[in-house]
Parts: structure tokens; sequence; C-alpha cells
């Protein structure tokens, strides 16, 4: 099938196809997508049929031979090409993801271009290290190899697509694997300009491909074939349940970066303004953030301040168009997650919760929601123990650091956490919290060396640093002895 023409959104070209073994692949079936903006038609994608699958896993496992057997100094030029070429790129990546996921204009510029550029470079050169990691003992040299593990499936949600798509990328092409991606429905298209980035880069056919499509099809076959050998998913719980099932039928490795319902813990002693502020910033991308803290834990002594500092924040925050560089929270991503979000808040105040400010949908557009703020909440109402996905928070006090830390932990979730307080205070009480990270006294501080991932419904792996390399690879213990050995039955 020859390749589609272009398609253009906001003076930006971007090909509609999947990239397959190096090459353009067009679809007999095509999705329509629109922007969050302004629900205007953006064009029809190519959907990843099994043939498209069935090819991109050809062609993944074709390259993985070449791919592999290079040093990861020999792969480390490549990859710096491939963040080179992002860079090349930088403009269109802002405007495609802000036309097709809304994120913030300023954001994709300032955060996610440079983010995702980094998510390349540092692993090919973290990977360098990974070589010579010998461990000595009396009795033998174990030579410790991180061997690429295969053929990688990689499956990335709508609200980060480009700077999840390369945090995944990054490492597994720099310990030599080979990479399917199989990007978000409802924002796909800075996944397509990604691959054109990996060609002009030079990267080998088939080392980078790209099958668009739904989840239900195209990435549930791709995640359920046994020549896959680790999948690299981040999503929500339900998918993450159906993927495990699919990895355990084949026993295969599967990290899992899921949702989030993360306390933001206000203590007596915080800078109760410092801490608004900060709260403010949860309504970013429209709440769309998994490791926002959307549950506000206050203490009762200073709630009222707290709550009349935050509501000034909120009061000012430019709710428009991401394309705006003046804007701070842009459109929620499709209709259907503003009516689930819409839904949640209005079985909350039916079940008696008070709203402090929002509650409804925005005037600025049919996908805008207002920041809100809902507060009289039990610990097991819905939208306490549920991810809204949206901008949606909900406020609780508390009397005690014992109280406090019983709420945080008081979910099924445990991605992340904020905690305010004097900073000795606030760094003992967030150490007693369950989740995977937690910041003191600051948000959103991340280093790629670091660990992040959650722990109970929010997932189970660990990304970053040596944690991305751990599981991208097959770690292999080659044991030399330092003495001559001699066989006997009676040797432990
Ligand atoms: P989702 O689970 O609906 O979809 C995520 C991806 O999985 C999409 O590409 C989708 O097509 C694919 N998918 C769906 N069903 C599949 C199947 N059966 N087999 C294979 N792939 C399938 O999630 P979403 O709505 O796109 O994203 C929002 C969720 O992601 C939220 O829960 C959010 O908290 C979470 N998230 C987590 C992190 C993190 O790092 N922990 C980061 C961002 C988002």
């Amino acid at each position: 099938m020859t390749t589609s023409q272009p398609i253009v959104v906001d003076s930006v070209s971007v090909s509609p196809d999947h990239y397959i073994d190096g090459q353009r692949v067009a679809s007999a079936s095509r999705f329509a997508l629109s922007s969050p903006i302004d629900q205007r038609p953006l064009g029809q994608v190519a959907e990843g049929l099994d043939a498209h699958v069935e090819a991109a896993i050809v062609a993944a496992q074709q390259a993985f031979a070449a791919w592999s057997a290079l040093t990861a100094a020999e792969r480390k030029p490549y990859l710096d090409r491939f963040a080179e070429e992002i860079g090349r790129r930088a403009d269109a990546f802002c405007r495609l993801e802000s036309n097709d996921a809304g994120v913030l204009l300023s954001r994709m510029r300032h955060g996610v271009v440079p983010r995702a550029m980094l998510n390349i470079t540092w692993f090919a050169q973290h990977a360098l290290t990974l070589q010579n990691r010998p461990i000595e003992t009396e009795q033998a040299h174990h030579i410790v190899r991180h061997d690429p593990a295969g053929v990688v499936a990689i499956i990335t949600p709508w609200n980060a697509p480009l700077m999840l798509s390369t945090w995944k990328l990054g490492p597994a092409l720099a310990a030599g694997n080979t990479c399917i991606l199989k990007p978000p429905e409802w924002a796909p298209l800075t996944c397509s300009l990604l691959a054109e980035a990996a060609d002009a880069a030079g990267l080998p056919r088939g080392v980078f491909n790209v099958v668009q499509g739904t989840g239900a099809t195209t990435g549930a076959r791709l995640v359920s074939d046994p020549r896959i050998a680790r999948i690299s998913f981040t999503g929500s719980v339900p998918t993450a349940k159906w993927i495990a099932q699919a990895a355990g039928a084949n026993l295969v490795p599967c990290s899992l970066e899921l949702g989030g319902k993360s306390p933001f813990i206000v203590l007596e002693d915080a800078d109760l303004d410092n801490a608004a502020a900060t709260g403010a910033l949860m309504y970013r991308n429209a709440g769309q953030v998994c490791l926002a803290g959307t549950r506000l834990l206050v203490h009762a002594r200073v709630a009222d301040r707290f709550v009349a500092a935050m509501r000034g924040y909120v009061e000012k925050l430019a709710i428009g168009d991401p394309r705006d560089e003046a804007t701070e929270v842009g459109p929620i991503i499709h209709p259907r997650q503003v009516e689930r979000v819409q839904g949640f808040v209005q079985r909350a105040v039916a079940g008696g919760a008070r709203l402090l400010w929002g509650g409804g949908p925005h005037p600025f557009g049919a996908q805008y929601f207002q920041p809100t703020m809902l507060t009289e909440l039990r610990q097991d109402d819905e939208i306490v123990q549920n991810e809204v996905f949206g901008p949606v928070l909900t406020l609780q006090t508390f009397g005690s650091d014992d109280e406090a830390i019983r709420l945080a932990n008081g979910t099924d979730y445990g991605l992340g956490g904020v905690c305010y307080g004097a900073t000795e205070h606030a760094t003992a009480v967030a150490q007693r919290v369950r989740t995977g990270f937690i910041w003191v006294n600051s948000f959103g501080i991340r280093d790629l060396a670091a660990p992040f991932g959650g722990i109970k419904r929010s997932g189970i792996g660990r990304e970053g640093g040596d944690w991305s390399f751990e599981f991208f690879c097959d770690i292999k213990d080659v044991v030399v002895p330092k003495k001559p050995f001699r066989a006997s039955f009676s040797q432990r």
C-alpha cells in the first residue's frame, strides 16, 4: 500500500502512517483524531492491524542481531543524533502535542522537549557504565553483564506521549534492544514525529518501530505476542491488569507505571503561602498528571488560612488555549473524560461533599472544566479513593501526624506525595507515607538517575537510572574462579 499524504496540524506536517522497518506503512483502516482545544478534526491516522504488528515484530527481531551486537559506546552516537533530530523539530513537537493532547505549548517548549532529548542522551551515556561492574570475591571474579533482552513493546498514555515514550525508548535502545512503540490513540502525533527524527538520525531499520492503533486491538495483539521480551507500560490500572495477564501467559517481565491518588500533606508548621502556590500547580495539564498530589490533607488549625491562600492562587489561574504562552490550564483530552470528571463531582456532591470552588464545565470550551476543590468527605468516599484524572482535588483535615499518615496511606494507590512543613518535621512525616516517592516542601523535582514508580495499585517496577536497565536487560553473572577448580562431590 502506498504511503499516505501527511496530515497538517497548525502548519506542522506529520505522517499519519505507521513506521515499520524504516518505512512508512499505510493501513486500510484508520481512526480519526480531533483537538481537545476546539474539537476540530486533525486528520485520520493508520490503525494497526494484525499484519502491521506482525511486520513490526519481524522487523524488530531482524534488527536485533546487529543492534545488540554493538557496544553501548557504538550505539551512543546514533542516540545522540536521535536527540539532536528531536531538538531540530522542537517547534513541531510543541505544536503537535499542544494540538492533539492539549498540553501547554510553554510546558512543551521549556519542559517536555528538552526532557525528551535528555531521556535519550542521558541513558545512552549511562549505558556506558553498565559494561564494567565486576564483583570480586575471594573465590571468583564475577563479570556482571547487562545483555539486551530482545524486542521490547512500549505502550504509553495520552497525557504525556512524547515524554513517556522517550523515557522508555532511551534506556531500551541504549541497552541494545529493538523497540515497538504503540502510542496513545487519543494523541499519537508526536510519536509519529519521533519516528521521523529517528529516521533522520540514521537509526538502523527495524531498531525503532511505531504501530498506531487502539489499545484493545493493536495494543492487545502486541503485548500478547510471545516474541516480545519486555513490556513497558504506563497507563491505567484496568489496562495494566489486562497486560499483566497477557505477560503472565508468556512469562514476560512487564513494568507497570499506573495511576495515583497522591496525598498532599500540609502540616501545622508549613509555609502556608508556599504550600498553597504548589497546591494550585496540581491543576496543571487540567489535573491529568499521574503524580499530582490530588488529596489535600491539611492540619485543622491552619486549614482556613491555607484554603484562603490557595483560593487566591486558583482564582488567578489563566485557563484557555494551550497554544497561548500565557495559559496555565488547558483542556481535558476527550469528551468521554470530561463526562467522567463531571460524574465524579456530581456523585460526590450528591453524597454530601461541599464544593470550595469550581464544580462544573468552564466556559472557555466544551472540553474545559473548572479547577475544583471538594471538602467534607469521608475516607471511603469514591472521590477520595479513586483517580479522577481531571482538575478535581479533595481536602480533608487532620489533628495529628499519625492521623495525617493514616489518611495519606488510606487508599489502594501509592504513587507519589507532597509534604509541606518545617523541613525536619515534614521529612520525618514524608518517610512514613507509603508511596514510591514523595517531595518535601517542593513538587516535581526529578532526576533521571533516581528511581521512579509506584507501589500498591500504582504499579510494579521502577524506572530511572540503573532500574531502567535492570528491567530492559538480561542480567548475567559470568563466574571465573580465581584458583584452579577441581570437581568434588563434597563441595558445597
Ligand atoms: P489507558 O490504560 O487507557 O491507556 C494507556 C495505553 O495503553 C494506551 O496507549 C492504550 O491504547 C493502551 N492500551 C489500552 N488497552 C490495552 C490493551 N488491552 N493492551 C495493550 N495496550 C492497551 O490509560 P490512559 O487513559 O491513556 O492514561 C491515563 C492513565 O495513565 C492514568 O491512570 C494515569 O495516572 C496513568 N499514568 C501513569 C503515569 C506514571 O508514570 N505512573 C504517567 C502518566 C499517566
